[in-house]
């Protein structure tokens, strides 16, 4: 059990961040939701994880795009004992018309954030005496595929800091690891299937079995809930040695 533990997951209102919030919330860990958006339905989406769950739960406003807002929502947790960096976001184009400022932005959201949060969080893990962060990179950590330079990068770049942090804090009880996800259907995923089907000039059908699924060989999209199991897993203390790795739920992508 998480109980008396505080996860902070960034990026947490929709998709993949809400499902490992839930997952936490339901292994007993108190939650700290993010997004950069300050609306009642974010809010409400803490109050309803605390009542469902029967822990403590709020919601802190802060920009992952921006190192302060990083920092500051370390610090508006009150306690990190567990950081889920997840925040991301994705624009897909050849390389030649890859706006810089999108390039920018991925950066600044996929890799920097985790960088930022992570800096912020250590040292109370070590005061703590436990900690554990799990970065949720991409099957994309581990391949590439053509038009997402920016994320590509991002995702390689997340999986080298994972490994870093973990050499670092690999005296302390603190672990740090990448989650790889293959095809998850959630927002991010949705956005992309108009861009595909025109780059591809499919059908959204076609887009989701061909191009999406095509190497993701079980021909299923992994859910949220197998992604917050994932990380309620490294949570747990048969994960004490698991640290610096990467674990796939892709389906088999990588194996192909
Ligand atoms: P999503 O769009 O549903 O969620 C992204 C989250 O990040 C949202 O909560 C959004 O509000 C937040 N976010 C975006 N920009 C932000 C910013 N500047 N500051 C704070 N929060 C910000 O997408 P998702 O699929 O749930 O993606 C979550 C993570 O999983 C991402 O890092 C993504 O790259 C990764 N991932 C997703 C898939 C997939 O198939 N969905 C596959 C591999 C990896």
């Amino acid at each position: 059990t998480l109980a008396g533990k505080t996860a902070v997951i960034t990026g947490s209102n929709s998709g993949i961040g809400l499902g490992v919030a839930r997952e936490l919330a339901k292994a007993g860990a108190n939650i700290v939701l993010n997004s950069y958006t300050d609306h009642k339905q974010d809010h409400a989406l803490a109050e309803e994880i605390a009542t469902n769950f029967n822990v403590d739960a709020k919601y802190v406003a802060a920009d992952m795009s921006k190192a302060d807002d990083c920092r500051r929502l370390i610090e508006e947790a009150g306690r990190c004992d567990i950081l889920v960096n997840n925040a991301g976001i994705q624009h897909v184009a050849p390389i030649q018309d890859f706006p810089p400022e999108k390039w920018d932005a991925i950066i600044a959201v996929n890799l920097s954030s985790a960088f930022h949060t992570t800096a912020a969080a250590v040292e109370g893990m070590r005061a703590n005496g436990w900690g554990r962060i799990v970065n949720i990179a991409s099957a994309h950590g581990l391949t590439a595929s053509p038009y997402k330079s920016a994320y590509v990068a991002a995702k390689h770049g997340i999986v080298g800091l994972s490994k870093t942090v973990a050499l670092e804090t690999a005296r302390d009880p603190i672990t740090c690891n990448a989650v790889c996800p293959g095809y998850v259907l959630t927002p991010l995923v949705e956005a992309q299937i108009p861009d595909t089907m025109k780059e591809y000039n499919m059908s959204r059908e076609d887009v989701i079995k061909n191009v999406m699924l095509e190497r993701q060989p079980s021909k299923e999209f992994a859910t949220t809930e197998e992604l917050g199991g994932t990380v309620v897993f490294l949570c747990s203390d048969a994960a004490n040695q698991i640290t610096g790795t990467t674990i796939s739920v892709d389906g088999g992508w990588t194996a192909l």
